[in-house]
């Protein structure tokens, strides 16, 4: 027997959206998300300023500046924080640019854990499970938690390894 060395489904659609990452035009940030049915993908998307419009590569990345809760070494500490808010989530932009009716039992497969507003979104667009990569601290505990609530399956692939081609070069 010829042993099968194909790349599992969970594997076969993060690569999917990890190149879909590299389409991405923000220096702070490169997330990809795909709609899968059952076996079938039924969508692609990823972070980007609406179409037409200036992107982070020709504009800069448009910086926001918050102050976060974190611990430090066991205290509570205040870290500002910068993100860039030119771009539409790739989440958001998965949801618009797929039908309802696709989108009803399905899976998303998205290359970062969701932010609060993406989670919320996703919660709401019929969708029964959530699938990420490399965590997202900061919303971590509220999003599981209203995954939960819903019913949504949350799982992080935690062995998983991207596509080598796929690696972002990062601005911090
Ligand atoms: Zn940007
Ligand atoms: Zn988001």
């Amino acid at each position: 027997m010829i042993p099968d060395h194909r790349k599992d489904w969970d594997t076969y659609f993060m690569d999917i959206a990890y190149m879909v990452s590299t389409r991405s035009q923000c220096s702070r940030r490169h997330v990809g998300a795909v709609l899968v049915q059952g076996k079938k993908l039924l969508g692609t998307a990823y972070n980007g300023a609406p179409s037409g419009v200036p992107d982070c590569s020709e504009a800069g990345c448009m910086i926001a500046e918050e102050y976060e809760l974190t611990m430090v070494d066991g205290k509570e500490s205040m870290i500002k924080k910068q993100r860039c808010v030119r771009t539409i989530h790739a989440e958001q932009n998965l949801l618009l640019f797929t039908d309802r009716i696709d989108r009803e039992g399905s899976s998303v497969y998205v290359t970062d854990e969701p932010c609060w507003t993406c989670a919320n979104m996703l919660a709401n667009s019929g969708i029964t499970e959530v699938v990420f990569h490399r965590p997202y601290p900061k919303d971590s505990g509220k999003v599981t938690a209203m995954m939960g609530q819903k019913g949504i399956t949350f799982r992080r692939l935690e062995t998983y390894e991207p596509p080598r081609e796929t690696a972002a070069q990062i601005e911090n």
